[in-house]
């Protein structure tokens, strides 16, 4: 018995120092990706429940690493937020998503809003607000256009200085989602301070609606809560009709899954808007 347990210790530690090797290997990789500019951006539709239409994108981050393959977005996420990259890494995917917004716009495409995903680091950069509208600049694109997409956990690390901010952030005309709406633990006293646009509903929820009574019961009254509250709500991960059905019946307004489309590339992203607009 004694044996074993020590088996099973080395085993865990050499659990631990592979686990701690990779992410090493990972951080290293990153950096460098950061550096030689080969992160990429996918772009999902957020659709108008009603017309059909894509209102907005959201943009999300892709990695394809030459050794390591590709690495899929929340451990990429993960390890830029412990090791701090993911200031530079989301101030490269602000530019980077303003910037193809505005040559949507220029090529006719119109005012499609686009949704950044902000982690809390970000709000602890001292000059985040001034960044911001740095980059606006720069790109050319209106704050009409941006929103940012913020969990209500990171909202929570640091209630105070996180309202400062999208107090400011608001002012310059840029809106606030609260991202996996139901998954944190919500602190709607909190909350209520905060000039939020649109609340959108997590895909664990959405997920269940046509086979599980518990999330239908969740998402028809997260969907009334934002009714009554005067904000706009998005249903994420809808995969099938029967869920937008049913999102449809409670009057969401807007639905983002699999169903409309995946993330995809920004040329295809422009083809299936440019194929909207002709239909
Ligand atoms: P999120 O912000 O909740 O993004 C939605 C995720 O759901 C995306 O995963 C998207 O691909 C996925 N999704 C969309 N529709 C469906 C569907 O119908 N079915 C299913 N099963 N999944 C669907 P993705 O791209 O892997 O991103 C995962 C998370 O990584 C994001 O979750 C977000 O928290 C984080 N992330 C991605 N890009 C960024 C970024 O630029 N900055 C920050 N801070 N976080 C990011
Ligand atoms: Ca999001
Ligand atoms: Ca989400
Ligand atoms: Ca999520």
């Amino acid at each position: 018995a004694k044996d074993l347990g020590r088996n099973k210790l080395q085993f865990y530690e050499h659990g631990m120092r592979s686990m701690q090797d990779r992410r090493n290997q990972l951080e290293q990789r990153l950096r460098l990706a950061l550096e030689e500019n080969s992160l990429k951006l996918a772009y999902q539709p957020k659709v108008d429940v009603d017309s059909g239409r894509t209102r907005g994108v959201e943009a999300l981050l892709r990695w394809t690493d030459t050794e390591l393959g590709e690495v899929p977005p929340e451990e990429a996420i993960a390890i830029a937020e412990d090791t701090g990259l993911i200031v530079p890494i989301g101030e490269w995917v602000l530019r980077e998503a303003c910037s193809q917004l505005e040559r949507w716009r220029t090529s006719g495409l119109g005012e499609l809003t686009v949704a950044v995903n902000l982690s809390a680091r970000q709000l602890n950069e001292k000059d985040f607000v001034s960044r911001v509208r740095h980059i606006l600049e720069e790109t050319g694109l209106a704050p009409e256009q941006l929103e940012f997409e913020l969990t209500e956990t990171a909202i929570m690390q640091d209630p105070d200085n996180a309202l400062r901010i999208f107090r400011q952030l608001d002012s310059l005309g840029i809106a606030l989602s609260i991202d996996d709406f139901g998954t944190g633990y919500s602190n709607l006293s909190q909350l209520k301070r905060f000039p939020i646009r649109c609340l959108k509903v997590d895909r664990s929820f959405t997920a269940g609606v046509t086979s599980d009574h518990q999330d239908a019961a969740i998402v028809r009254a997260l969907i009334m809560l934002a009714h009554s509250l005067d904000l706009e709500v998005v249903a994420e991960g809808v995969e099938t009709d029967a869920q937008l059905d049913f999102i449809r019946r409670l009057k969401g307004q807007q639905y983002q899954g699999y169903l409309y489309s995946r993330p995809l590339p920004a040329a295809d992203i422009g083809r299936l808007i440019t194929a909207e607009r002709g239909a």
